[in-house]
Formats: structure tokens, C-alpha cells, sequence
């Protein structure tokens, strides 16, 4: 901890850092929203910084530095609000381009984009060399140090103690002690996750707000739920009433928190921080169901984005309780086997996932000359194995609730298990769920908390017409990213929960 106190200088206190890093998405979230009202009340330091480390001829551009950076705030906090709403997309689809494949494309379709004005900032600082932190202490009074500190959140006055002897002194030890009052909770996260680069060998755990040392550093798996899997020694492990998140995947198979901070660091600042994110990928098959499933995962915007295909054979004509047991599992509280977030009984995809089973065509059925004649009819005159599905089941279903996109197909697959070789090709169900779990910043970070039905969250407003799914594909191929339209999960957002929606 010495050693960090010592370099650390005023490293992280810099916006241009902070921002660097996440860079996250235009998307609204409140955590984003959250680091710009932070950033601003740090900026008099930093502008600080700027005048200090210039010489005074460069003093104005310091000054015109520091014009162009409030511009980006204001901006940022502008174009935020562009893309909830209809403006910033709308420039998009009149170039005709309506996939986001890579930042390349947005910077070229929308020039004032605050990130490129950030990234000409942050290039301004290139080349001046950082400054002992008690130099600048001594360039002001005491008392315009006492004036200046009196804006800081109890995050920003931890992290400035910490960066020098000086500012030490002058904000106490209290500083650092204030944050493990309850009502500081949030911005004691708020402090430990600046110093998360420092400490590549450790993680933050949220339940005791420690960074552990990681017991199997480089080498923590993702197993299922029911293998013990520590990753570090926490003292609250088995504390029931503070338990760590964790994210269902499917039965018996959950995303730990943990691991999408370690994804997300090992991504953000080197590969020693983290995992890599191809060690998270999996398929299996249900061990009581008939499902198999496939995981995948990238990281876009510093933002971590999952990707789960889940299939099963079925066969036409299910009656209701043959439906019920392709699709719920009794081991799980009646949970879908394929991959779901938590708004699944509201809205209308239970319903659609019916809808599209009842697309199989069904096999003539009777006895004597009809049915004989139905037989061979249908023997030469097979229906084609392509099945189309209706304007009800097709579209691509958003939850709006959560960042969470949905896509049902139906599909011929081998099914090598079946001994008779005419039945092996089937069709199958297969149900694509794509959702963005957030930038592991907390477990309440936004996009995590309303997956796991924990925040309120509006996905058509903070998504518009940027999908998910479609982002997430475009990060593997260009050409085949799902052109389905996109219908809201549940239109008019009534929540009846268990009850409701003839979900089972
Ligand atoms: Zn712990
Ligand atoms: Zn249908
Ligand atoms: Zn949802």
C-alpha cells in the first residue's frame, strides 16, 4: 500500500484517466453519469495540474484546454441525452448504416462527438511530465487548499490523501476513516475501485469492501453453481444474508460477479488483472432437460456483453403438459431452460416461444384409406424442413426493462443421439438471449442490477436503436447480424409477475 501511496502522485485523480478507461458507451447509466458529475468536481485540481506543469507561455492553452474540457462535459452529458432520445441514431440511419461495428464508423458519422474532443485533451497531456504532488501543494496557500477540498465527495478526499504526504496533512486520517461510516458505503466502493489497477493480485470484494488476494490468480475457472469455487479467502463466503451477486445463466449455471470483474479488468488494464474472455465460454447440455447451451461473451465499450444460444429438439403438436416440460424446469422454481433475465414471466415471450413450437408441421395422422393415402401424400409431397414463423413469434423481443434482447428460431439440427437414421435430422427451438451485464464497476452498476431485476431501467430509451444483439455480432462478422425487427418483450409493461401473462 506504501508503494502505491508513493507513485501514485496524483495520477488517478486526473479526468482524463478515468474517462480513458471507460470510454463506456453513450448509453445512459447512472454510474457513467455518476463519474461526470465526479470528474467536474475534480477538474479545478486538475486544471490545476495543467497551469502548473506548462510553462507560462503555454499558460492560455492550458486555459483553452480547459474550455475545450468543460465543452466535452457539457457535451457528453448532451449527447447522453441525444441518444436516449431520437437525435443522435436518427444521423445514423441517414447514411443508411444502421449496424454499429466499430468505433471507427460512429467518429466518422458523428464528428462532435465528445469522445473525440476528450481523446484531443487527453493527447495534450502527452509529453509533460508528471510533478511531485507537495510542488503544486506549495504553489497555493493553505487556505485556498482548505477552500478548494471543501467541494470534494468523501471519495475524491480519500483518493487526494492518499496521493501525498501534503494533502495528507491537510485532509487527516479521518478522510479515509469517514469512509467506513454506512452512509459512505457507495463512495467507499467508489475510492477502492480507483485504486483497482494498483492491484492486479487482488479483488475488491463487495460484500466486505476489502481487496482479497486472488488464490488463484490467472487460473479461476467458471465452474456451475454447485461446485465450491472460491477464488479468494472471504470471511463472508457462507454469510447468507450477504451473499455474492451472481447472474442465472441457465439451470444450475450462474455468472459470480467476481468474474465479470475480472473480465472486465483483465481487459482494461493487462492481462494480469483479469482472465481472458475466451476461458469463459461454454457448452453443455442440461443434465435434466433436453437443452444444450452456449455461452459467449466480449467486452464493447468497456461494457461485458453475453451471448447465450440455448436449443431442443421438439416434436409437433405438444399438448400443453408436453410444452410445459420442454420449456420449465421443475428442478429451478419452473425457470425456462434456456437463458432469461429476471422480467421473463411479464410481457409476451413465453407466449412466443409457444407460438413458434406450434409452427412444426405435423405428420398425417388415421387409420385406413385416408390415412394411408394422407402417409404417402405426405411421404412425396414432404413439407419443407424451413419453417417459417409468424409475425407473432419472428421479431427479435427486447426486454424493457433490462438490456436484454431475445430471438427465437426454428431450426433443423442433427441429432446424432437418434439411432434411427431418418429421424436425424430435427427441428429444433432455439431460443438466442443476448444481454449487457454492465462494466463490473459494482453490482450495482445499471445494466447488472436491472438484468438481475434490482434497478429501474428504461432499454428503449438508454438503447434506441442500438441493439445489443446487433453489436454483439458485429464484434465476430460483419455479415450476419440478426435483421429482425425489434418488438418490446412487454409493450404496455404490466407486471403480473407469477400471476400473470399465461407464462406457464
Ligand atoms: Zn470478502
Ligand atoms: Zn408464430
Ligand atoms: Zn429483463
Amino acid at each position: 500500500m506504501t508503494d502505491v501511496s508513493r507513485k501514485g502522485s496524483l495520477s488517478f485523480l486526473n479526468p482524463f484517466k478515468t474517462r480513458s478507461g471507460s470510454r463506456s458507451s453513450s448509453r445512459a447509466s447512472s454510474v457513467v453519469d455518476f463519474k461526470i458529475g465526479d470528474d467536474a468536481r475534480k477538474s479545478s485540481i486538475s486544471t490545476a495540474t495543467i497551469k502548473e506543469t506548462n510553462s507560462s507561455g503555454r499558460t492560455s492553452r492550458a486555459g483553452s484546454a480547459k474550455n475545450s474540457l468543460e465543452y466535452t462535459r457539457s457535451s457528453r452529458q448532451g449527447s447522453t441525452l441525444a441518444t436516449t432520445g431520437e437525435d443522435g441514431w436518427d444521423r445514423d440511419a441517414q447514411t443508411g448504416e444502421r449496424k454499429d461495428h466499430t468505433d471507427l464508423l460512429h467518429s466518422l458519422v458523428d464528428e462532435s462527438t465528445a469522445e473525440s474532443l476528450a481523446d484531443k485533451a487527453q493527447a495534450m497531456f502527452i509529453g509533460i511530465p508528471a510533478k511531485p504532488a507537495a510542488d503544486l501543494f506549495s504553489r497555493f496557500p493553505e487556505g485556498v487548499w482548505r477552500r478548494i477540498v471543501e467541494f470534494l465527495g468523501p471519495a475524491d478526499k480519500a483518493s487526494l490523501a492518499f496521493s501525498c504526504k501534503p494533502f495528507r496533512t491537510l485532509l487527516g486520517t479521518r478522510s479515509w476513516t469517514d469512509l467506513n461510516s454506512p452512509q459512505n458505503r457507495d463512495a467507499k466502493f467508489d475510492f477502492l475501485g480507483r485504486l483497482d489497477e494498483q492491484l492486479p493480485n487482488h479483488l475488491l470484494c463487495f460484500q466486505c469492501g476489502i481487496y482479497h488476494v486472488r488464490t488463484q490468480k490467472g487460473q479461476e475457472v467458471l465452474r456451475p453453481t454447485n461446485v465450491s469455487n472460491p477464488i479468494f479467502n472471504c470471511p463472508n463466503v457462507f454469510n447468507l444474508e450477504n451473499k455474492v451477486a451472481r447472474h442465472r445463466i441457465t439451470v444450475g449455471r450462474a455468472l459470480p460477479f467476481p468474474f465479470v470483474q475480472l473480465i472486465l479488468r483483465g481487459q482494461k488494464y493487462s492481462p494480469e488483472h483479469g482472465i481472458p474472455i475466451d476461458s469463459m465460454s461454454r457448452r453443455y447440455k442440461d443434465r435434466d432437460g433436453e437443452w444444450t447451451h452456449q455461452t459467449r461473451y466480449v467486452v464493447v465499450n468497456g461494457h461485458l456483453l453475453m451471448r447465450v444460444i440455448s436449443s431442443a429438439f421438439a416434436t409437433p403438436a405438444l399438448p400443453p403438459a408436453g410444452l410445459r416440460r420442454l420449456l420449465y424446469s421443475p428442478s429451478d422454481n419452473f425457470n425456462p431452460y434456456f437463458s432469461v433475465c429476471a422480467h421473463w414471466r411479464d410481457g409476451n415471450l413465453m407466449p412466443a416461444v409457444k407460438c413458434a413450437l406450434s409452427h412444426i408441421p405435423k405428420p398425417p395422422e388415421g387409420s385406413g384409406i385416408a390415412g394411408t393415402s394422407a402417409k404417402v401424400q405426405y411421404h412425396f409431397h414432404r413439407p419443407h424442413p424451413i419453417i417459417t414463423l409468424c409475425s407473432e413469434c419472428r421479431p427479435m423481443r427486447r426486454c424493457p426493462e433490462c438490456p436484454t434482447e431475445y430471438l427465437i428460431e426454428m431450426r433443423v439440427q442433427e441429432d446424432r443421439s437418434d439411432p434411427d437414421p431418418r429421424k436425424l435430422f430435427k427441428h429444433a427451438v432455439v431460443v438466442t438471449r443476448w444481454s449487457d451485464l454492465g462494466d463490473g464497476s459494482s453490482p450495482k452498476s445499471l445494466e447488472w442490477a436491472a438484468c438481475n431485476g434490482e434497478a429501474e431501467y428504461d432499454s428503449f430509451t438508454a438503447l434506441g436503436k442500438r441493439a445489443i444483439s446487433g453489436t454483439f455480432e458485429s464484434q465476430f462478422t460483419v455479415d450476419q447480424i440478426p435483421g429482425q425487427k425489434m418488438v418490446s418483450m412487454n409493450p404496455n409493461k404490466i407486471k403480473l409477475g407469477e400471476k400473470g401473462h399465461d407464462w406457464y
